[in-house]
């Protein structure tokens, strides 16, 4: 179950939180007319700091310009809207969910008088994969194909396909899925992307491969350039999990988590491999405060 806080912000209010109810007619319960946002604030030597926040707001934004979705809120607005429902709320470490959908008003799949409605919660939430290594299966379900749902959207929409690679894995033992792209191509996992090393270079699914765009993703990536590794975007082949030296996915839930085994194929020793550590510490130790913040990834909190 989800651990409640006090607060739920709705349209520029604080509202309580079980007061934040919708209608059954709601647009959104019928088509999964919704975009979203996951993003986490870290505990910090001193308080608390939200991670990559303007560029999870911006994401936001683009995902309701793809869908037509006039949201009434600048980056500042929704980015300090953020800051204050974690400030009023007062729990951090957290995890925060933006979210803004088409509300109650007509029924049929064009919205025209349909007004958006715009909430953001926040709660305590802990690992999203289970266990220190991930052992992971192909789904038989493929991601989304390029002109049927877009998949730079995080739209609530997306999450069905995402709840049957989810399901599916955990049904066969595993503790999540990847999914190929219609071409057969390597996709992501349900809620992460995904990345791989091979003789010392990193490797990762181009946006053209059905992925969500991840700040996490991006955020490897910049590390990655700053430890000098070599990175490559390309489409990629299924059988290149099976031999890769490392492989790990990466997301705001997920963050950096190391995968063990694909198919019961194990990842070379089964161990995470050095590049993996290397920018999963660099990864926590910036989230956490820990180590500099060379790229103003931090907004602080007050908390107390
Ligand atoms: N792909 C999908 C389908 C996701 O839901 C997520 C989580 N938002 C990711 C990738 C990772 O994105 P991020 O690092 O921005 O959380």
């Amino acid at each position: 179950p989800i651990q409640t806080t006090s607060k739920i912000w709705h349209n520029g209010n604080l509202i309580p939180w079980e007061k934040a109810n919708i209608h059954v007619m709601s647009h959104v319960i019928h088509y999964g007319s919704s975009v979203f946002e996951g993003i986490r604030c870290y505990g910090q030597p001193s308080g608390a700091a939200v991670f990559r926040l303007p560029e999870h707001m911006q994401r936001l934004l683009d995902s309701a310009k793809i869908y037509r979705m006039p949201l009434p809120y600048s980056l500042d607005q929704l980015s300090s809207a953020v800051v204050d429902l974690v400030e009023a709320n007062g729990v951090a470490p957290c995890y925060i969910r933006p979210i803004a959908f088409r509300g109650y008003g007509e029924i049929g799949v064009n919205p025209k008088h349909v007004p958006v409605e715009v909430y953001m919660a926040n709660f305590p939430w802990g690992k999203y994969v289970a266990g220190d290594a991930a052992d992971v299966c192909i789904s038989s379900w493929q991601r989304l194909a390029p002109n049927t749902m877009p998949s730079l959207a995080k739209a609530g929409g997306n999450y069905l396909n995402s709840q049957l690679i989810r399901m599916e894995a955990d049904a066969n033992g595993y503790v999540e899925g990847i999914a190929l792209d219609v071409n057969g191509y390597l996709s992501e996992g349900s809620g992460e992307n995904l990345f791989l090393v091979r003789n010392g270079v990193l490797y990762t699914t181009p946006l053209a491969n059905s992925v969500l765009s991840g700040i996490t993703r991006d955020s490897v990536l910049t590390l990655a350039r700053h430890f000098g590794i070599p990175v490559v975007e390309q489409a990629m082949p299924r059988e290149l999990l099976y031999i890769a030296d490392e492989v790990f996915f990466t997301g705001t839930a997920a963050e950096v988590t190391p995968i063990r085994s694909v198919d019961r194929i194990i990842v070379a020793d089964g161990n995470p491999g050095p590049i993996t550590k290397q920018l999963a510490d660099e990864f926590f130790g910036i989230a956490n405060g820990l180590r500099p913040d060379r790229y103003g990834w931090l907004t602080p909190v007050n908390v107390n």
